[in-house]
């Protein structure tokens, strides 16, 4: 918990009266207040199987690597994928369907769930999204403000925090 860093944003360096300080700083904490704390973090097929594999409780290791409450999306294409794999993802799907999981419904057609998480960031900039494919990866990058949740040596990362949020590999 000490090890988290806060960089003094800019904006404190202004003078009271010059008028970029009440925009920016309305801008910074609008920003804040939207992506968290609580973290609302859209979780992909794989994550979740990667997740497994692992051996990780997804709950609490993201709380681990955010250092703050989290709470995990599931779209309803991604328990229609997770469906799809039947027997394969019996797991998964018992843990996409715990009640701490918060369910986002779809209007969309099919269970394709990467056009359907990509319009969502794109829309809302409330959303981490958690996945370790590396199509999604790189079409979400292409997003601004939008932080990655991605699984490497048996641990959670993330990518693109702002910094205001510390930087929790530190
Ligand atoms: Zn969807």
């Amino acid at each position: 918990m000490g090890k988290k860093q806060r960089k003094v944003p800019k904006i404190k360096r202004l003078s009271a009266h010059d008028p970029r300080l009440k925009s920016s700083s309305a801008l910074f904490f609008q920003y804040n207040t939207q992506l968290g704390p609580p973290f609302h973090i859209i979780v992909d097929t794989n994550f979740i199987g990667f997740s497994i594999k692992n051996r990780m409780d997804i709950m609490q290791s993201m709380m681990d690597t955010l250092y703050a409450k989290c709470i995990p999306y599931i779209t309803d294409c991604v328990m229609g994928e997770l469906e799809k794999l039947g027997s394969k993802a019996k797991l998964s799907l018992k843990i996409a369907k715990d009640p701490r999981f918060e369910r986002l419904p779809c209007m969309h057609k099919g269970t394709y769930a990467d056009d359907c998480i990509v319009q969502r960031v794109t829309q809302s900039k409330a959303y981490i999204v958690a996945t370790c494919d590396k199509d999604l990866k790189q079409r979400i990058r292409k997003i601004p403000g939008v932080p990655i949740m991605f699984l490497s040596n048996h641990r959670y990362t993330i990518e693109r925090m702002p910094d205001a949020y510390g930087d929790p590999r530190q």
